[in-house]
C-alpha cells in the first residue's frame, strides 16, 4: 500500500515512496513510466529547473541523434523519452537544439501533471534504517526508494593534465559565435570536440583538435564509442575541411600560458600555440560519483547495478540515465537509457503491491523495457 507524502507544519519533513533526483530526460521519462505503472506518491527535485543541463548547452550545439515522427509504425523516435512520444512530431525540429530539447521536457512535465520541486539541491543521500535521508537547504525529504537521475553534465571532467584549470570546458560556453579570437586548440575529439571545431571553422576560424585516441577512426557501429553519423556529415563539410585539424594519438600533457600566449604541449613533446583559452572537450566525470557510497564500485569507476538498475549493496537506491552499464553495454544516449525506464518503474512498482502485468506488456511492445541484454551487442538495434 502506497504511503503518503507530505509535510509537517514547519514544512520540513516529508516521505514519499519514492524520490527521483534530477528533472532531465532521464527523471522526467522515468517519472512518466512510474506513471504508467501506477505509483502515486512520488516527488522529483532539482536543484535547478527542469531540463537546465540541456538549457545551458552552446547555443549552437544540436542533438546528434535525429528524430522522426515514426511512432506510428512502432518504431519510436530516437529522442522520445516515453511511449507514445515523439519530439519530432511536437517540435518539428529534427536535430533539436538544447534549448528546444529543454523546452519539449517543460511541455511533457506540464502535460502529465508531474509533481516536480525545482532549485531544490540536494546535498547529501544516506540510508538509515528503512529510509533515505534526502538533505537539502531546507530540510530532509524521507524516501523508501530514491532514483538517481542527477546525469553528468553538471559534473565536468576538468581535470587530467597539468595546466588544464587554464582551459574552458565546452559545458561552460555559452555560444562559440560569442567566444573571442580566430585560432583554437581543443582537447578531446569525440562528439563535443568535433562539434565545438564544426561551429567554430563555421564562423570563419581555425581550430585544431587533439585526442589521445582516434574516435573519427573507430571501426564500430555503437555511438558510444564513435562518432555518430551526423559528426561525419559535419567533418566532410567546406569549412570544416578547410579550417579545422585533427591529431589523433596526441595525448596532451600541460597547457602554460606566458606572455599572452597558451602553450599546448603533447606527450610526445610537441608544442602548439595559441592566443585563445584552449578549449576542454574531454567529457563528464558523470553525477554517480556524487551517490558512489551508495553503490559498490565496477572495474571502469561505473555503479555496480542489479539487473532492476538497483544498487547491489543499498536495496531502493536505484539508478537512471547515461551512467547505466551492464557488463560492456554504455546507455549513454536517450535511445539507449530509455529502455531501462520501464525495469526500475516495474521493480518500484511490483515492491509496493502494484499489478505492472499490462504496464510491463506496454512497455515492453514499444522497446521501452530491455530486460534481455544478451542480443545487446555493437551492431544490435536496441543497444
Ligand atoms: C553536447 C551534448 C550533446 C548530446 N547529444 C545527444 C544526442 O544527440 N542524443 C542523445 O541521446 N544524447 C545526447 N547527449 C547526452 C544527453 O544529453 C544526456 O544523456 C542527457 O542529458 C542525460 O540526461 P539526464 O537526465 O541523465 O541528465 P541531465 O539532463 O544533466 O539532468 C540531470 C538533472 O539533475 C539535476 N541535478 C544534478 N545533481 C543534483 C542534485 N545534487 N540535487 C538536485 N538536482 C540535481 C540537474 O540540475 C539536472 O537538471 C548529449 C550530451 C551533450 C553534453
Amino acid at each position: 500500500m502506497a504511503s503518503k507524502g507530505g509535510a509537517d507544519g514547519a514544512g520540513n519533513f516529508e516521505h514519499y515512496d519514492v524520490v527521483i533526483v534530477g528533472a532531465g530526460a532521464a527523471g522526467i521519462g522515468v517519472a512518466i513510466a512510474l506513471q504508467h505503472s501506477g505509483v502515486e506518491n512520488y516527488l522529483i527535485v532539482d536543484r535547478e529547473t527542469i531540463g537546465s543541463s540541456f538549457r545551458s548547452w552552446p547555443a549552437e550545439t544540436r542533438f546528434i541523434t535525429p528524430s522522426f515522427p515514426s511512432n506510428s509504425i512502432g518504431m519510436l523516435d530516437l529522442n522520445s523519452i516515453g511511449v507514445g512520444i515523439s519530439p519530432a512530431f511536437t517540435m518539428r525540429i529534427e536535430h533539436p537544439t538544447g534549448q528546444d530539447f529543454a523546452d519539449h521536457l517543460q511541455s511533457l512535465s506540464d502535460y502529465f501533471e508531474l509533481p516536480i520541486r525545482e532549485k531544490t539541491d540536494i546535498l547529501s543521500i544516506e540510508k538509515h534504517g528503512e529510509f533515505f535521508h534526502l538533505e537539502h537547504e531546507g530540510g530532509k525529504i524521507f524516501a523508501e526508494n530514491v532514483i538517481w537521475a542527477g546525469g553528468e553534465y553538471q559534473y565536468p571532467s576538468l581535470g587530467g593534465f597539468q595546466g588544464s584549470e587554464l582551459c574552458l570546458h565546452t559545458s561552460n560556453i555559452g555560444s562559440y559565435q560569442e567566444l573571442e579570437g580566430d585560432d583554437f586548440l581543443i582537447i578531446g575529439g569525440y562528439e563535443s570536440g568535433i562539434d565545438a571545431a564544426y561551429h567554430l571553422a563555421n564562423n570563419g576560424n581555425n581550430a585544431r583538435v587533439f585526442d589521445m585516441n582516434c574516435p573519427w577512426g573507430e571501426k564500430t557501429s555503437d555511438p558510444s564509442v564513435a562518432l555518430s553519423t551526423y559528426s561525419f556529415e559535419r567533418m566532410r563539410n567546406e569549412k570544416f575541411e578547410d579550417n579545422v585539424k585533427i591529431y589523433s594519438e596526441t595525448a596532451v600533457k600541460s597547457v602554460a600560458y606566458n606572455d599572452g600566449m597558451y602553450c599546448l604541449t603533447t606527450e610526445a613533446g610537441q608544442d602548439f600555440h595559441s592566443k585563445t583559452k584552449p578549449i576542454l572537450a574531454n567529457g563528464f566525470n558523470g553525477g554517480h560519483k556524487f551517490v558512489a557510497h551508495l553503490f559498490e564500485e565496477r572495474e571502469d569507476g561505473f555503479p555496480s547495478l542489479t539487473e532492476n538498475d538497483e544498487s547491489t549493496i543499498v536495496p531502493g537506491m536505484f539508478l537512471c540515465g547515461p551512467s547505466v552499464r551492464h557488463d560492456g553495454h554504455i546507455f549513454c544516449f536517450i535511445f539507449k537509457y530509455r529502455q531501462r525506464f520501464g525495469i526500475v518503474a516495474q521493480a518500484i512498482a511490483s515492491s509496493l503491491g502494484l499489478d505492472t502485468e499490462d504496464f510491463v506488456a506496454a512497455y515492453r511492445s514499444w522497446g521501452m523495457y530491455l530486460d534481455d541484454l544478451s542480443c545487446c551487442g555493437q551492431e544490435c538495434l536496441t543497444c
